[in-house]
């Protein structure tokens, strides 16, 4: 076998175990990346660093440049979830920017991670925890929530004045073609390697950015025949979320339409620790990170959930290392180890078995 080929199978991820529970479940998910590595040979080399309060404790700030260097010289980033118990911990009485919330933005920011990807996937096996009816959580839903994360809103311009004794507040809503185009072309090739179905969200009944970002999004569908376009205003979409979601496949939105309507998709499963995510830059890049945090209360005591950690290596598998057989690997073995009534304390009920953040970490790489 030429170097050639033994290095292409080599993928070097970064790794960010981070707080609270971040250990316990980062742990679980390199277990079953070694198990894909295995089976399908691949090798898998982890650079552990640092980032959030962890880094603090020991650099005296939340991400540090050497971190971020091997980041960027990483093929992928896995990242557990960083942070502590903000009434308590003493890295929270540092200033905002000093913060280890400030670490992950300061990351994705270098990174150039500009589209987050949510999975709202709702297991059977998990139906009953749906918050919604019975009769919609049968029909069960499926969709990838693709926001725009580095513009709009959250990064206009933004002050407070005070004027003739009425003070103002601003925040500008600011979008440019390229921004819109380059996050619509990832969500666009998300749709054509799934059902095919993409939804943008915006609104374009009042909003002139919302026009624009229709009017990019629509020139990009050109280049994609096989998906099929529809647009949809943000109010009838949330909505929509809770009345039929099982309609949904992609559906692609600005930065604070995503950031309310991921949470509300994320919610009506049920379940918080089976939610898995990605944050794309350009090219093949991404940084995969449970939608959680870092659930300091049950830190330590081998119970936390891993699983949404495992899937998120699963979108690492598919989105960045363009390995799809392997990514079904690992989300087939975590549909396995539901079906066989395995769960974590915050997902057991009477008669289902009951296994730590370890068992279920072991359990789903001998499914591999
Ligand atoms: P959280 O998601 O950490 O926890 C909310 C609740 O869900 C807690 O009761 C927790 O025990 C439970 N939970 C979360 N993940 C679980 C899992 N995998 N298995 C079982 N139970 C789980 O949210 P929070 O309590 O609001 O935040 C705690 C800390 O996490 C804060 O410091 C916050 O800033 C940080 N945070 C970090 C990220 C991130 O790293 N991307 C995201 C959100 C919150």
């Amino acid at each position: 076998m030429s170097v050639l080929k033994e290095r292409e199978m080599e993928y070097r991820i970064a790794a960010i175990s981070g707080d609270g529970i971040g250990p316990e479940i980062v742990a679980e998910a390199k277990k079953v990346l070694n198990a894909v590595g295995k089976k399908y040979g691949h090798r898998f080399v982890f650079t552990d660093v640092l980032m959030g309060g962890c880094s603090i404790d020991a650099y005296g700030k939340p991400l540090t440049d050497e971190v971020l260097e091997i980041c960027r010289n990483s093929d992928a980033v896995l990242l557990g979830a960083i942070g502590g118990n903000v009434g308590q911990s003493d890295w929270y009485r540092r200033p905002p920017q000093e913060r280890p919330e400030a670490g992950l933005l300061a990351l994705r920011k270098g990174l150039g991670l500009f589209a987050n990807l949510r999975i709202s996937y709702l297991y059977k096996e998990l139906a009953e925890r749906c918050p919604l009816r019975q009769e919609v959580a049968e029909k069960g839903f499926d969709m990838v929530m693709v926001r725009e994360l580095t513009g709009g809103l959250y990064f206009g311009e933004r002050y407070t004045e005070e004027k003739d004794g009425v003070v103002t507040a601003v925040d500008t809503l600011k979008y440019s073609d390229w921004e819109i185009r380059r996050v619509a072309e990832q969500a666009f090739r998300i749709a054509a390697g799934r059902r095919g179905n993409l939804i943008s969200v915006d609104k374009a009944n009042v909003l002139d950015t919302s026009r624009l970002w229709r009017k990019v999004v629509e020139e990009v569908a050109k280049d994609y025949p096989e998906v099929t376009l529809s647009h949809m205003l943000v109010d009838n979409c949330a909505m929509q979320l809770v009345h039929n979601p099982g309609q949904f496949d992609v559906v692609l939105t600005e930065n604070m339409f995503g950031d309310i309507l991921s949470d509300e998709a994320s919610e009506i499963t049920g379940s918080i620790g089976m939610q898995p995510s990605a944050s794309l830059a350009e090219g093949h890049f991404g940084l995969y990170e449970p939608s959680h945090g870092s659930a300091p209360d049950i830190a330590g005591q081998n119970i936390a959930n891993p699983l949404a950690t495992i899937l998120s290596v699963g979108l690492m598998l598919r989105f960045s290392f363009d390995l799809a057989e392997e990514a079904d690997a690992v989300e087939n073995a975590v549909r396995k180890v539901l079906a066989e009534g395995l769960r974590t304390p915050d997902l057991w009920k009477e008669g289902s078995i009951k296994v730590s953040t370890s068992q279920m970490g072991d359990e789903v790489a001998a499914r591999i």
